[in-house]
């Protein structure tokens, strides 16, 4: 059931600045950022082995973490398990008389499944147990991905140049204005520019690859077969 210790969740008041200490001071790189409505939290990843620390940051006073933080302080949280399969996991810990906090299992960052564990029966540690997305692959600058915002809801297509914790740095377009902004990139319009923003941290709601899913191709792929290029070369050709 036990694969490996997915990540190490700290629970802090502001991913910026806590990120200051662990990425700025102690040198560890700062890997995806996301927001979570449903728990009330923003988290932030740092480090790219084998386990990483994931930064929790509230974004409602009511929420779990805003409670432990005032409770508390900031520190560690939890600590997360990664597992094969969080069905068979969850139903031999209840055989054991493990029990769960909150809905078991619900979506967490980046795809995965992810369960707490009551950390009365698990000698006072909160426990998450996480099963990874079938064919999660891990966002990196360079790729093209999908970027949702919030305050107002905005969805783009676009190259990731940068992550960090203010925010996001991408090269793309809006979403709506897929088909003819790709129009304009067959005839080798001047207007099939590309814009490079910067979107803060607050604003994300999701980052997702660009990925074919089941019948429908990827955006990629669509614009691959009409430009004959990917989004990345045409925008460096365009440069
Ligand atoms: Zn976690």
């Amino acid at each position: 059931m036990f694969l490996k210790i997915d990540h190490i969740g700290i629970a802090v008041r502001s991913i910026a600045s806590s990120a200051r200490v662990y990425s700025g001071r102690i040198g560890m790189p700062f890997g995806a950022i996301e927001t979570l409505p449903a728990e009330g939290i923003r988290v932030g990843f740092l480090g790219r082995g084998e386990t990483r620390l994931e930064l929790l940051e509230p974004i409602e006073e009511n929420g779990t973490v805003a409670r432990f933080l005032s409770k508390r302080g900031e520190g560690f949280h939890h600590l997360c398990l990664a597992v094969e399969d969080i069905e068979a996991a969850l139903s031999a810990l209840e055989g054991a008389g493990v029990r769960t906090v909150g809905e078991a299992p619900r979506s967490g960052a980046g795809g995965s499944r992810i369960a707490f564990l009551n950390p009365k029966d698990t000698g006072g540690v909160l426990i998450e147990l996480s099963e990874s997305p079938a064919q999660g692959e891990k966002i990196e600058p360079g790729q093209t991905v999908l970027v949702y915002l919030c305050e107002p809801k905005e969805r783009f297509w676009e190259v990731l140049r940068d992550i960090a914790p203010h925010g996001i740095t991408v090269e793309g377009i809006d979403l709506s204005s897929f088909d003819s902004w790709t129009s304009s990139a067959v005839n080798g319009d001047r207007d099939a520019h590309a814009t490079t923003a910067l979107f803060p941290s607050h604003r994300i709601e999701r980052i997702l690859l660009d990925r074919p899913s089941g019948e429908a191709e990827s955006l990629e792929e669509r614009f691959r077969s009409r430009v004959g290029t990917s989004l990345a070369s045409f925008l460096d050709r365009n440069r």
